[in-house]
């Protein structure tokens, strides 16, 4: 792997550092505003390319700021379904950013919403033992550009808008809490990316003081826990984190941000057989959630390969829906294969390391939507 890069990236600084950074360097600070208006409006891909300022301006652009765009790697899936982009960044590392196109179910046909699943982190520390992203480990955060670059090169590399962000890539946002922040601003500014505050989701496992200081954050932005157990004793087998924040802890934080922000928080309830998706764990739920009057999202769980986990049959999955809505819970279940490929993100990447050789060689019967394993059927 090559050395970090020095420069910063050009899609890691916000409009005022920006004035700062070119007043410093003998600049007016309206230029900012114009540079930006090269990154994010048009897009382009170089300094050379905005062509009303001034040379000796482009010049410092280009000693102290780099476009580091994300090489993609792979791409599955079709035009008309889920997407998966896999993607190098500069260092070598991989991560994976997920599209979603509007379900008709949901939205309506003529729904243009489009989500892009974000990851935060190479890896992932927390060790969930359900999940794909933590089972090599954490190897670094991602730099605020590289957050912000995925919508980017997702955009450029379909010729599609994204209207929504779902941080449930892989990588835990709340542990890269100081780059998260600065690519939220990015992304939510007018003269950033411009997506609604409303339109973006965070999803965290549970890092409590930090939930606390994104609900003193003054951006709008939704808050989602993946919960997966609602009594101590079934969170901890499956999540270690529930260790040093336990669901007591957790839930104070979550009404804390509840409060402040004046908003309900999602909770995200994985249905895996015979762990947590007993009628006593749904009993527990709606008390859990009706606690702090959160909505609940059950993902029936996703295969991964290696784990031995299963997910429960439809029927059973009926059942655990029927407890939440007699319990008065606001409860939806996601059945659609994309939102199974988004919620098990860090798949493609493992399939793609080069210690996993092996699994790799599958990927040719993956291009058309996935292996069984990796749409979830
Ligand atoms: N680290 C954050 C953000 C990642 S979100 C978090 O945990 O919230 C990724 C979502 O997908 C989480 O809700 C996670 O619990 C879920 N997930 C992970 N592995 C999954 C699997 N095999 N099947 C279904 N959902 C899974
Ligand atoms: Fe990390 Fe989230 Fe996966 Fe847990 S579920 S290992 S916190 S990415």
């Amino acid at each position: 792997m090559s050395a970090a890069p020095l420069k910063e990236s050009i899609h890691a600084i916000s409009l005022e550092r920006l004035r700062t950074r070119l007043k410093e360097a003998g600049h007016p600070g309206y230029r900012a505003e114009q540079v930006l208006e090269w990154v994010y409006q048009k897009r382009v891909a170089g300094f050379d390319q905005m062509t009303n300022l001034p040379a000796a301006l482009r010049a410092t652009l280009a000693q102290e700021f780099a476009f580091h765009a994300l090489d993609p790697v792979r791409v599955l899936g079709a035009e008309d379904t889920t997407r998966k982009y896999l993607f190098r960044l500069a260092d070598g590392a991989l991560i994976e950013s997920v599209l979603i196109p509007a379900s008709p179910a949901l939205y309506g046909e003529a729904s243009d919403r489009r989500t892009l699943c974000v990851s935060t982190q190479v890896g992932c520390a927390y060790g969930c033992k359900f999940c794909a992203s933590g089972l090599d480990g954490w190897s670094r955060n991602l730099g605020a550009g590289e957050i912000v670059g995925q919508i980017l090169r997702v955009e450029a590399l379909s010729g599609e808008r994204i209207s929504n962000l779902v941080f449930m890539g892989m990588g835990e946002p709340l542990a890269n809490f100081a780059n998260l922040t600065a690519a939220l601003e990015i992304l939510n500014s007018p003269w950033g990316v411009g997506i609604g505050a409303r339109r973006i989701t965070i999803s965290t496992s549970g890092l409590a003081p930090q939930i606390r200081m994104l609900a003193d954050n003054p951006m709008q932005v939704r808050l989602a826990i993946s919960l997966h157990g609602a009594t101590n004793e079934v969170r901890q087998q499956i999540m270690p984190v529930n260790r040093k924040y336990p669901l007591e802890t957790l839930l104070e934080a979550c009404a804390y941000h509840a409060e402040r922000k004046k908003q309900r928080i999602t909770f995200e309830y994985i249905l895996i057989e015979n762990v947590n998706d007993r009628e006593e764990d749904a009993v527990a739920l709606v008390k859990v959630a009706s606690k702090i009057k959160a909505k609940v999202n059950c993902i029936p769980y996703n295969s991964v390969e290696g784990l031995e986990w299963n997910r429960p049959d439809e029927a059973r999955q009926d059942d655990f829906m029927a407890v939440l809505e007699r319990g008065g819970v606001s409860a939806t279940i996601r059945r659609e294969k994309g939102h199974d490929i988004a919620a098990a993100c860090g798949q493609l990447r493992r399939q793609t390391l080069p210690s996993n050789a092996v699994a790799d060689l599958g990927f040719a019967e993956a291009q058309g939507m996935g292996s069984a394993k990796d749409a979830g059927s």
